[in-house]
C-alpha cells in the first residue's frame, strides 16, 4: 500500500501535509531485530502534527529503538517508516520507490530533531554557538539571523545570561536545556526526547521538565518522547503508548491511560513507577 499519507486523512480538504492534525510520523508493520531478539515487532502507529505522544513501558520494551528508528541511526528488518509522507529508508526516483540515497537521508534527518539522555553538547564551543553551528552549517543560515534565533531559544530555555560559557561552567540541567534550544534551532517538524532527565541529579529535573512543559504549551512543535517521568507525561500528552515486548498494548488520552488503565500489564507497570 504506497498511497501517500495525504489520500489518508479525514479531511480530504486538508491543505497541507505539515497542517496541524495530519500524519506527519507513520510506522507500518515495522520490525526490528538484534540477532534472534525481536525487539519491535510487526509495530503501527502514527503521530499527527503539533502532537505530543508519549512512550511509557518497561526497560527494554523497544521504546528508544523507535527513537533511533526514526532518526536514521537504525533501520527497519520489516515495514516502513514515513515521516512528512517521505519514506526513511526510500526515495522515489522516476516514479519507482528506489533505497535512500545520502541527500535523501540527510533531508530528513533535518526534519528531525532529537534531544538524548547525556546532552552531547560540543565541549569547545560556547553556549551560544552550540545552537548556531547546526543552523549556519547545516540549513545555510546566515550568521546573524541564527544567532538571533539563537537568543530567543535561549530566553525559552531560561539560559540568556550563559550564552558566552562553555558546557561544563553548566549544571547538567542547564546543558540539557542547552541541548534542547541546540535542536529546537533547526526547526525540526519533530522533537525527539529520549529519557532527557534520566541521567541528571534529582534537584535539576523539575527545571528541564518545565522548560518542556513550556516548550509544548507554547509552541506547535510535534513531540514524541520516551519518559518514566509519569507526571509530566500526563501534563503534556495528547496520547500515550504504552509498550510491552515490542507491541502497544494499550494507548488513549492520559487520562483514561494512568486512571482506569484496560490492560494488567498497565496497572502493573503504573503501579510499579508511580
Ligand atoms: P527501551 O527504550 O524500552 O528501554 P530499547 O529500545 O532501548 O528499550 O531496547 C529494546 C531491546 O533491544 C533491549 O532488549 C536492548 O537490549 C536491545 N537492544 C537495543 N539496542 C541494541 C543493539 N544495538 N544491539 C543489540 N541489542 C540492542
Amino acid at each position: 500500500d504506497s498511497n501517500p499519507p495525504k489520500d489518508r486523512t479525514d479531511e480530504p480538504s486538508a491543505p497541507a501535509k505539515s497542517a496541524a492534525g495530519t500524519e506527519l510520523i507513520r510506522f507500518d508493520k515495522v520490525t526490528k531485530r538484534f540477532g534472534g531478539h525481536t525487539v519491535l515487532d510487526s509495530l503501527d502507529f502514527t503521530v499527527s502534527s503539533g502532537k505530543h505522544v508519549t512512550l511509557i513501558g518497561p526497560s527494554g520494551s523497544g521504546k528508544t529503538t523507535i527513537l533511533r528508528l526514526l532518526m536514521t541511526l537504525l533501520t527497519p528488518d520489516e515495514g516502513t517508516i514515513r515521516v512528512g509522507g517521505e519514506y526513511l529508508t526510500h526515495e522515489e526516483k522516476g516514479g519507482k520507490l528506489v533505497p535512500a540515497g545520502e541527500k535523501h537521508t540527510r533531508e530528513i534527518r533535518k526534519k528531525i530533531g532529537m534531544v538524548f539522555q547525556q546532552f552531547n553538547l560540543f565541549p569547545n564551543m560556547k553556549v551560544l554557538r552550540n545552537i548556531t553551528e547546526a543552523p549556519v552549517h547545516v540549513l545555510g543560515m546566515s550568521k546573524d539571523a541564527a544567532e538571533e534565533r539563537a537568543r530567543d531559544l535561549l530566553e525559552l530555555v531560561g539560559l540568556t545570561e550563559h550564552l558566552d560559557k562553555y558546557p561544563t561552567q553548566l549544571s547538567g540541567g542547564q546543558q540539557q536545556r542547552v541541548a534542547i534550544a541546540r535542536a529546537l534551532a533547526m526547526r525540526p517538524q519533530v522533537l525527539l526526547l529520549d529519557e532527557v532527565t534520566s541521567a541528571l541529579d534529582p534537584e535539576l529535573v523539575a527545571g528541564v521538565l518545565d522548560v518542556l512543559r513550556d516548550i509544548a504549551h507554547t509552541t506547535d512543535i510535534t513531540m514524541l518522547c520516551v519518559t518514566h517521568e509519569m507526571n509530566f507525561a500526563r501534563d503534556i500528552s495528547d496520547d500515550v503508548l504504552m509498550f510491552d515486548a515490542g507491541r502497544v498494548i494499550e494507548s488513549g488520552a492520559p487520562e483514561k491511560i494512568f486512571s482506569e488503565p484496560e490492560q494488567e500489564r498497565t496497572r502493573e507497570f503504573l503501579s510499579a513507577v508511580l
